[in-house]
């Protein structure tokens, strides 16, 4: 059976990675966490006082920095490493969240994290997860899925994955930061947030993680027979 790309776009915290893991898992595919390549150089951003709006700077940040992904089998799963260190656990906070979509708006960093997604799935036999993954990455993918969720949901569901980290946090600060994401994500130049024409939408506000598992188990398998 031929492999083929599979995307999940959508707004922050609708549950996209976990189904995409999931469903890689499933098919024996493998799972790319597109948004971690960008807090991975918001760190890295953060570390060094870049200043974004100094393109000069950002550029040559950029070309001293790596990023790959590999597999952690103690953990089972695919990790980022910045420049060799493995920052998995130092990306997923509000300090990062607060910056990376500003990061993430900046042209030469799309350049630099879209060319490396797009190399990791040349050889196809993947699910990647993102925001521009199904329109600007991979527009010829063969299933594009884009997940939405109602707002108060999808609050509830990153703040207690952030309060297990930060007792300190509050349900407001996560979803003022989700709602000010989804408008940075959506309305900057270059690869906003869109759902592609060709994309079907999940909306998982009611659905539980094997429910949702099963919908787009199902849109696989349409797409491979
Ligand atoms: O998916 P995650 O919430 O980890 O993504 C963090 C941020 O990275 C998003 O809010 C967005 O600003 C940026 N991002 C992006 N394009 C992607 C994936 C993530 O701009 N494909």
């Amino acid at each position: 059976m031929n492999n083929i790309i599979i995307t999940i776009d959508g707004y922050s915290a609708c549950g996209k990675s976990t189904l995409a893991k999931q469903l890689a898992k499933k098919l024996g595919y493998v799972y790319v966490d597109s948004g971690a390549m960008y807090r991975a150089v918001t760190l890295h951003f953060l570390r060094n006082h870049i200043d974004c709006t100094n393109t000069a700077e950002v550029i040559s940040t950029l070309n001293n920095i790596t990023i790959e992904f590999k597999f952690n089998d103690h953990a089972q799963q695919s990790e980022i490493y910045l420049n060799d260190e493995n920052v998995e656990y130092l990306i997923r906070n509000l300090v990062i969240a607060e910056k990376v979509s500003e990061v993430a708006s900046i042209k030469e960093v799309r350049s630099f994290a879209v060319a490396q997604q797009q190399k990791i799935g040349e050889k196809k036999g993947i699910v990647m997860d993102g925001r521009d993954i199904g329109t600007t990455v991979f527009p010829n993918a063969e299933l594009k899925i884009f997940m939405i969720a109602d707002i108060t949901v999808r609050s509830e569901r990153r703040f207690v994955e952030l309060f297990n980290k930060n007792p300190n946090i509050t349900i407001e600060e996560v979803e003022s930061n989700l709602e000010m994401r989804d408008y940075t994500d959506s309305n900057r130049e270059i690869s906003p947030l869109r759902k592609a024409v060709d994309a079907i939408e999940i909306d998982n506000t009611f659905l539980s993680i094997d429910q949702q598992l099963d919908i787009a188990t199902q849109l696989t398998t349409e797409k491979l027979q």
